[in-house]
């Protein structure tokens, strides 16, 4: 495994999002919605960074079991995620890949009436995105690899690295030792 980015290079771009979040909401209430589960330790750190009213939502997506290339359809459970009508969401997820998770969730999202969505994500593979979705905040463009931590996994595996590496070909077949 390889680290790719670090703890404190995180940190340090995490505290600049919320920055921006809280100079382009200027103090309105916003609720900031989490992808499960990749995009949990994120939203634990990005939120304690911002300064506004603010409420907390989960959505439950699951399209990865346990592989490493994208595979079937998206579920969405959005049973977790407050009442958003007429209120400013930021969707929040770990990576933006090829974007056809994030263009599901939105319109998901969209579907529940709020006042405007905005989209965040920690890693932005930029060359692999097919749809025409921008983030409008994300920490770092990653190039085509496989990355682990900070909340993303392999086969559930990896979530808590504080940092986050590319996972090399040696670490992918039947690596699990437990
Ligand atoms: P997309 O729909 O944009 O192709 O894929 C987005 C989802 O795929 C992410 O929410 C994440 O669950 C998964 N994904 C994409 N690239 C990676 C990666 O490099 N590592 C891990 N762990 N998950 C990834
Ligand atoms: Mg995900």
């Amino acid at each position: 495994m390889k680290v790719l980015i670090t703890e404190t290079e995180i940190q340090a771009a995490i505290k600049q999002l919320a920055a921006q979040v809280d100079a382009d909401y200027r103090g309105r209430p916003l609720t900031v919605v989490g992808v499960l589960t990749g995009s949990v330790i994120l939203l634990a750190d990005l939120i304690r960074g911002i300064n506004l009213p603010l409420r907390v939502g989960l959505l439950q997506a699951s399209s990865y079991r346990g592989e490493s290339t994208t595979s079937g359809r998206l579920e969405i459970n959005p049973d977790y995620t407050p009442d958003i009508a007429d209120r400013d969401v930021l969707l929040l997820d770990d990576i933006l890949d090829t974007g056809k998770t994030l263009e599901q969730l939105i319109r998901r999202v969209e579907s529940l009436q709020p006042r405007r969505v905005r989209t965040a994500v920690l890693l932005w593979k930029r060359e692999r995105t097919t749809v025409d979705i921008t983030p409008d905040y994300f920490g770092f463009e990653i190039p085509n690899e496989f990355v682990v931590g900070y909340g993303l996994d392999y086969d559930d595996q990896y979530r808590n690295l504080p940092y986050i590496a590319a996972l090399e070909p040696a670490d992918l077949p039947e690596s699990d030792t437990t």
